[in-house]
């Protein structure tokens, strides 16, 4: 197996570069790789699905900071188990989808064809991280293209004298025959005469222009299921803007999650993972540690005696919902060994004096390290 390249080298940007800058290094690679630009060619397609995945991580938050604290998955002890991430699903359709205005036409520079279809409309929102355990009913507002309120959606002062347009018969789309070699082949496009509206308006209403819309707002309620994560996006088909063109579609209005950090916790899909620093006769003689969670019962993590330092305490079922399912993750708790950085003189005498029973670590280090590697490698 080869190794996996860094994410940030793979798009070429630092560490600590904006969201902006990851996008617009994705943009350009995903152009220069894109498989229709390089058929046949497997290096490309390869570089293409390494850009997608390091975008992928990148461009969401919960994951990049994973990726920052942890690296690759699989590296060594790594606390998300041997599986690694769990299926980042990656499609350009997914990461430009519905509201990002055609990557396709900016790779291939082809001019769209006006679409009868309404605007597909994407909204971020923000909800607290309890939403993942309990899901929740939320409200939003947004701004989108409805039927303008002065004219009634005509697009004219006097409704009245509105015309159906001669050149489409009031359709909005004309079809005409076009021929290719020995094939002819319907093609459907707006009407020129009336730009897809149908009608002929001679007295255009002022406030929308003759358009019949405008921008306004409205009201959005949807349910967010439990187990969510940042980054999904919800659709709400026929909730986006309405369709220039009569009779057309509105098109659909995907609202994106984020979701607040907990305090503590990340998450791996629906485990949540967590590192619990504890003191040296935490680990020696074993503890047991009670804390508040998510569910509303208590927490307990029982540290068994003679614990090493990054040692995993997976406590099932304590995670969040998994989706589709009444089951729900894991808590996997990470133990870290807290020293304290500043000693007053007795605690320094005490410590030497366990120091001077257990032995220092300088004895027999080779052996220990024997040791530590055998149980390392299980
Ligand atoms: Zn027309
Ligand atoms: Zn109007």
């Amino acid at each position: 197996m080869t190794e996996k390249r860094d994410y940030y080298e793979v798009l070429g940007v630092s560490k600590n570069s904006s969201d902006g800058d990851i996008r617009k290094a994705f943009r350009s690679l995903a152009r220069k790789f894109h498989p229709d630009k390089n058929p046949n060619d497997s290096e490309a397609e390869k570089k293409f699905k390494e850009v997608q995945e390091a975008y992928a991580i990148l461009s969401n938050p919960e994951e990049r900071r994973k990726y920052d604290t942890f690296g690759h998955s699989g590296h060594g002890s790594s606390p998300f188990g041997p599986g690694g991430f769990q299926g980042v699903n990656i499609s350009l359709d997914d990461l430009f989808g519905g509201g990002f205005d055609g990557i396709f036409n900016q790779f291939f520079g082809s001019s769209r064809r006006r679409s009868s279809k309404g605007d597909d409309l994407i909204y971020r929102h923000t909800v607290p991280f309890q939403v993942a355990m309990d899901g929740s009913e939320e409200e939003i507002e947004i701004q989108a293209l409805r039927n303008c309120i002065e004219c009634d959606g005509s697009g004219s002062n006097s409704p009245d004298k509105v015309k159906i347009c001669p050149a489409c018969d009031g359709r909005g789309r004309v079809e005409r025959l076009e021929r290719l070699g020995p094939f002819t082949q319907r093609a459907v496009s707006d009407c020129p005469s009336c730009e897809g509206r149908g009608k002929i308006i001679p007295d255009p209403c002022n406030s929308c222009g003759g358009q019949g819309m405008s921008q306004q707002s409205k009201k959005v309620k949807f349910t967010v299921p439990p187990g969510i994560s940042s980054g999904v996006r919800l659709r709400m088909r026929g909730h986006g803007g309405a369709s220039r063109s009569e009779n057309g579609a509105p098109g659909d209005l995907y609202i994106e999650i984020e979701m607040h950090r907990h305090p503590w916790f990340e998450r791996d899909s629906s485990d949540l993972l967590m590192g619990l620093p504890v003191g040296f006769s935490d680990l020696a003689l074993g503890s047991k540690i009670e804390l508040s969670h998510i569910d509303g019962k208590p927490l307990v993590v029982n540290i068994s005696a003679g614990s090493q330092p990054g040692d995993t305490i997976e406590i099932k079922g304590r995670g969040l919902p998994i989706q589709g399912s009444s089951r729900r993750g894991s808590v996997m708790v990470v133990l870290k060994l807290d020293i304290p950085k500043k000693l007053s003189r007795d605690q320094k005498k005490t410590i030497s004096s366990i120091s001077d029973i257990l032995g220092s670590n300088l004895d027999n280090v080779e052996e220990r390290i024997r040791e530590e590697a055998s149980r390392r490698r299980g």
